[in-house]
């Protein structure tokens, strides 16, 4: 039967997750639940004594509505790609490394302890603002631009923080755009005059926890080698309370030492935090995640993903963020296929000025473009940022999540591979794991179950 052999081929992916079965098309990013006999008959299974029509015709259907829905795809694609490598490049967001300084000593942080590898420094006001200057020079027709607030540790240079938000907000109005900021932070400088400054300026909140006591503490030690997360927790709960919207995120990441961080995600939900994130950590190190140990990450997210629905069956919610995206709204075609925009939508800015594709990158020569005072020098550079798409990635055209992961991290795929062509391998899996639990919580949670593009 023509369909079948359709629907198992190309780029179609067919799994089961607590009992739901799922067929997704990656070149479309359309989405269908399959009943029992759909899913048979796509698995092989002779049922020609059953009667399996009503089946057929659904799967006849399905491949009716897929192929129509892929032409409709390729077009606007191909008609996108030509823009896309052709037409001026804006940007949009700025990473702004105010401290290359940190009051922890966290062993994972690519920042190098604080200071990227190089000397510790803070910010000056004459770089901040020239960035925010070029900023909304660069992203042109933009209305709207982003900056975060990074370090090392942001607040150990809180009063530029403050200068910037309110020179950024003034300057950007005068043009007629705004500019949302956030602020990524370990938190233990937090209080009610930075508190109220956040909320009065709507500052969005990244407050970084690994979860248990003993894992934070062992990844995220003081600068005396003391433990952190007595204070963390209670000063990360402190400004949860006072935050006055729901534009914040705690945020951990977990290691080769904590394969079982369902644990910490749930440690994190049952101390009262609402918005979790916890990342795959990257690194060389030992801690690093290995990809024989990819089954046991798998189950992992799986385990978490059934946390996270007994959680919301007990009317006691909370967001995952990797659980959480709206798939009937996704995000529009070009920023499916663009990605994370790093190089070229995306620019990080290290203290002294230097100009970087991203905060990954910071403190790397080899990738620094510019400075906030020249611009960028090398226009090359991100364009061939920007030329990394998910059409122009052989891996990515045959996978069926390329529509929702955007072809992974750009920094990844240069660390692992040595090529922004060749996503990362471990970081594949995880994204796709991440996505079948996601999909299988959107449909068991009352999300459509039909999700045609
Ligand atoms: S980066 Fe990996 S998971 Fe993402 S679309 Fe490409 S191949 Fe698929
Ligand atoms: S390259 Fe990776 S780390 Fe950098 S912005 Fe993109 S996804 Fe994030």
């Amino acid at each position: 039967m023509d369909e079948i052999s359709f629907l198992n081929g190309g780029s179609f992916h067919r799994y089961s997750l607590f009992g739901t079965k799922i067929l997704v098309h990656g070149s479309t990013g359309a989405i269908w639940q399959l009943d029992d006999t759909c899913w048979r008959l796509l698995a092989g299974e002779d049922l020609s004594s059953e009667s399996s029509g009503e089946a057929l015709a659904e799967l006849a259907a399905i491949c009716e509505e897929a192929r129509a829905a892929e032409a409709r795809f390729a077009q606007q694609a191909a008609l996108f790609a030509s823009k896309l490598e052709t037409g001026p490049m804006y940007v949009k967001s700025l990473c702004l490394n105010v401290a290359h300084d940190c009051n922890l000593r966290c062993r994972y942080c690519f920042a190098g302890k604080g200071a990227f590898g190089g000397e510790r420094g803070l910010m000056s006001g004459r770089v901040g603002k020239a960035a925010l200057d070029l900023l909304l020079q660069l992203s042109g027709p933009r209305k709207n631009c982003e900056v975060d607030f990074f370090g090392g540790e942001p607040l150990l240079n809180w009063e530029l923080v403050k200068e910037l938000t309110v020179y950024g907000r003034e300057n950007a109005a005068k043009l007629g755009k705004k500019i949302k900021f956030t602020l990524t932070t370990n938190g233990l400088l937090l209080d009610s005059e930075k508190m109220d400054f956040i909320n009065r300026e709507q500052l969005g909140l990244i407050l970084s926890i690994d979860g248990r006591p003993e894992i934070h503490d062992r990844m995220r030690p003081t600068a005396g080698g003391g433990g952190s997360h007595r204070a963390v927790l209670a000063k990360l709960k402190e400004a949860v309370a006072r935050k006055t919207d729901d534009n914040w995120w705690v945020r951990g990441t977990y290691t080769g030492y904590n394969l079982d961080f369902t644990q910490d995600v749930k440690y994190l939900a049952e101390a009262g935090f609402a918005n979790i994130s916890l990342e795959p950590v990257v690194t060389d190190q030992d801690y690093r995640l290995r990809e024989e140990e990819l089954p046991l990450i798998e189950r992992e997210y799986e385990r978490l993903a059934s946390y996270y629905l007994q959680r919301r069956r007990e009317d006691r919610p909370f967001s995952f963020f990797h659980f959480n995206f709206d798939l009937a709204k996704g995000p529009c075609l070009a920023k499916r296929l663009l990605g994370c925009g790093a190089g070229h939508a995306y620019l990080a800015v290290s203290p002294k000025g230097d100009l970087y594709p991203c905060h990954q990158f910071v403190g790397q020569s080899a990738y620094r473009v510019g400075t906030v005072f020249s611009g960028v020098e090398r226009p090359e550079m991100s364009e061939k940022f920007r030329a990394a798409h998910i059409l122009k990635k052989e891996k990515c055209r045959l996978c069926w999540a390329q529509l929702y992961c955007s072809g992974g991290c750009h920094a990844n795929a240069l660390a692992k591979n040595g090529d922004l062509l060749l996503p990362d391998q471990l970081g594949c899996r995880i994204e796709k794991k991440r996505l079948e639990c996601a999909i299988v919580i959107h449909v068991l949670t009352g999300g459509r179950a039909q999700i045609p593009v």
